[in-house]
C-alpha cells in the first residue's frame, strides 16, 4: 500500500461525504480537510472525528493548504457549485480562478502525489490543475463520467431486470452536456447490449436520463454528492491497493492532446494506461465534437 494520506480541498456537500465515505472504506490512515470557511472545516473535522471510533481512520485533521500539498492523494471540491438550471460549464470563470490560487497554496506539491479533480467544469479544470501543479498527466485526473456510467448502468439493469454487475456500459467525452454512450461496446452478461432487446428509441431515452439526472437532482435537493463520494472512495481504493481497474476518468489524451472522459486503467501512479475502445464512426464523431467543445471553452478561459 503506497498511499494512506488523503487531503480534501474543500469541504462542502461533496467533501464532506468523501471524508466520510472514504472513513467507511477503512483504507485510509489519515484525512486531512481545507476550506477557506475555517469555521465550517472545522465543524466538519470534529462532526466527522466523532465516526473515528468505527472506522480504521486513525487521524482526521483540519489543516493548511501547505500541509494538503504533502499528502498523497489530494482531491479538490473546492468552488461554486451548480444553481437549479446551471450547466457544470457555467462555473467555470469563478471556478478556474478559484483552482488557480488553490494551487499556488499547495506549492511545493509533493511530486509523487496523485491529484483528482472534482470541481466543475471537471475536464477543463483538470487541464488547469496539471498545467498548474506541474505533475506528469497520468497523476492528474479528473472525477468524470464514472459517476454518469453507474447511474447508466443501474437504469439499463432496472430496465432489462438484469444485474448491475452483469452490464458493462461507457459513457465517454465531457462530464457534462457532451458526453455520449458508447453503446457499440455496451454488454450484457458478455454479449452485446445492442442485441438484448433495446431498441434505437429505448438506448436514445436511457441515454437521455443519464444525462437528466444531475439536473432534476439539482431541482430537487440542491447539489448531489452521495454518488460522487463513492465514485472518489472506489478511485482511491484503485490507487492504494494499484488494483489497476478500469475506470472512466477524465484524463490526458494525447490523440486529443486535452482532458476528455476516457476508460483508464487505475493504479499507484494513476493513470497507467487509457483504453482504446473500438468505438463506431457515429461515437468517434461524438468524441470529437466534446474534444472540440472542451478546447473552444480552455481556450476563452485560460485567454
Ligand atoms: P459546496 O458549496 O457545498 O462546497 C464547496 C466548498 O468549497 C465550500 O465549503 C467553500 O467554502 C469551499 N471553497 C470555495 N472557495 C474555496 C477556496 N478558494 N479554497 C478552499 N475552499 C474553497 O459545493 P459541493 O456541492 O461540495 O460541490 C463542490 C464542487 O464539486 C462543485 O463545483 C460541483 O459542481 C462539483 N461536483 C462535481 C461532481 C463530479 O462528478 N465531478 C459531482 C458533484 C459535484
Amino acid at each position: 500500500m503506497k498511499h494512506t494520506t488523503i487531503a480534501i480541498i474543500g469541504a462542502g456537500f461533496v467533501g464532506s461525504t468523501t471524508a466520510y465515505a472514504l472513513m467507511l472504506r477503512n483504507f485510509v490512515s489519515e484525512l486531512i480537510l481545507v476550506d477557506i470557511d475555517e469555521n465550517h472545516c472545522e465543524g466538519e473535522v470534529r462532526d466527522l472525528s466523532d465516526a473515528l471510533p468505527f472506522t480504521s481512520t486513525a487521524t482526521i485533521k483540519h489543516c493548511s493548504f501547505a500541509d494538503a500539498g504533502r499528502a498523497d492523494i489530494i482531491i479538490i471540491t473546492a468552488g461554486a457549485r451548480q444553481k437549479p438550471g446551471q450547466s457544470r460549464l457555467d462555473l467555470v470563470q469563478i471556478n478556474h480562478r478559484i483552482i488557480k490560487e488553490i494551487f499556488c497554496k499547495l506549492r511545493p506539491i509533493n511530486h509523487d502525489a496523485v491529484v483528482i479533480m472534482v470541481t466543475n467544469p471537471v475536464d477543463i479544470l483538470t487541464r488547469i490543475a496539471q498545467e498548474c501543479s506541474q505533475l506528469p498527466h497520468n497523476q492528474v485526473i479528473g472525477a468524470g463520467t464514472e459517476l454518469e456510467a453507474q447511474r447508466l448502468r443501474r437504469f439499463i439493469s432496472e430496465r432489462l431486470n438484469a444485474s448491475m454487475s452483469s452490464i458493462n456500459a461507457f459513457v465517454l467525452g465531457e462530464h457534462g452536456d457532451n458526453q455520449f454512450v458508447a453503446w457499440s461496446t455496451a454488454t450484457v452478461d458478455g454479449s452485446p447490449l445492442t442485441e438484448c432487446g433495446l431498441t434505437a428509441q429505448d438506448r436514445d431515452d436511457l441515454e437521455q436520463k443519464t444525462k437528466q439526472e444531475v439536473y432534476e437532482i439539482i431541482a430537487l435537493k440542491g447539489s448531489t454528492y452521495f454518488g460522487v463520494a463513492a465514485c472518489l472512495s472506489d478511485l482511491c481504493q484503485s490507487i492504494i491497493f494499484n488494483q489497476q481497474r478500469v475506470i472512466p476518468v477524465s484524463c490526458y489524451s494525447p490523440t486529443y492532446k486535452v482532458y476528455v472522459n476516457l476508460p483508464a486503467i487505475i493504479g499507484e501512479n494513476g493513470i497507467c494506461k487509457i483504453i482504446d475502445l473500438p468505438l463506431n464512426a457515429d461515437e468517434e464523431q461524438k468524441l470529437k465534437e466534446a474534444v472540440h467543445v472542451l478546447n473552444n471553452i480552455y481556450q476563452t478561459t485560460s485567454r
